[in-house]
């Protein structure tokens, strides 16, 4: 089954052509990796996906359901896209404590307290995170602070969640344990995943597919074995 279909993908900034001519199918349920080197493209696809880029020609569909298409003039917010994201530009709030931060979305949604105590709990509880309501993001070390992050791109139950570099700033095994939880976290709730990293050893670990990307192409699209053991 596919949950989101990408066709002819194009992106530029001024003269800079970031995406060039894409396209991907991603299954449901998987954990799909994104490798390429740095400025190949990776971060505006998933801008694109999200919403939070307008592509300038293609197509996106989720779950058979157009949200971008230059054809049929369509481009849908990201708060219609049921998209989840931890992006490292989109960071906490500091001056919010972690249940602030949690239920940010819902907030915005004028969702009603008794919902959002409940959803809150269970999106800590998800990330490992109960009893921590009450701290401000100073006060967590980086690896909570990203695991809070995780939690609220997971409380609106996304059916996609995209990963931009989410364990980057991590040392090696608090990357190692984050890497085990999203993996626990992608099986739990039945979620797609869309991955980006720099870090092909990091993709093999974790992900079911990997797409490798070069100057805003696709240039190979395989599970790990198909594409790291069989030269
Ligand atoms: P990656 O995530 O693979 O490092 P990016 O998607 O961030 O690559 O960038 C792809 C290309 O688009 C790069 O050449 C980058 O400089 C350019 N780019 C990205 N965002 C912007 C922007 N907001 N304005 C101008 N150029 C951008
Ligand atoms: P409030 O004044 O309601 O407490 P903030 O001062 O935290 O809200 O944020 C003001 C606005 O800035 C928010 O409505 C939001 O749109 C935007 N914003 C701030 N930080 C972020 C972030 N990390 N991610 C996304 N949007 C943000």
């Amino acid at each position: 089954i596919i949950q989101a279909q990408i066709r002819g993908l194009v992106k530029k900034y001024g003269k800079v052509v970031a995406i060039n001519g894409l396209d991907l199918d991603i299954n449901k349920g998987e954990m799909l990796s994104i490798v390429g080197p740095s400025g190949c493209g990776k971060s505006t696809l998933l801008s694109c996906i999200a919403g939070l880029e307008k592509p300038n020609d293609g197509e996106i569909a989720i779950d058979d359901e157009l949200v971008f298409s230059t054809d049929r003039n369509c481009f849908k917010s990201p708060d219609k896209r049921q998209i989840g994201f931890v992006f490292q530009n989109y960071a906490l709030w500091p001056h919010k404590s972690v249940f602030e931060n949690v239920a940010y979305p819902l907030r915005i949604r004028k969702k009603c307290k008794y919902l959002i105590k409940n959803e809150v709990e269970r999106a800590l509880s998800i990330v490992r995170l109960l009893g921590k309501e009450r701290q401000y993001p100073y006060e967590l070390s980086g690896g909570q602070q990203q695991r809070v992050a995780l939690a609220r791109a997971l409380i609106m139950k996304p059916k996609l969640l995209l990963l931009d570099e989410p364990l980057s700033n991590l040392d090696a095994k608090l990357r190692e344990d984050m890497q085990y939880e999203i993996k626990r976290i992608q099986k739990d709730m039945e979620i797609t995943i869309i991955h980006v990293t720099h870090d092909q050893y990091e993709a093999m670990g974790i992900s079911d597919r990997i797409a490798v990307m070069n100057r805003g192409k696709l240039i190979q699209v395989g599970t790990p074995k198909e594409l790291y053991e069989h030269p």
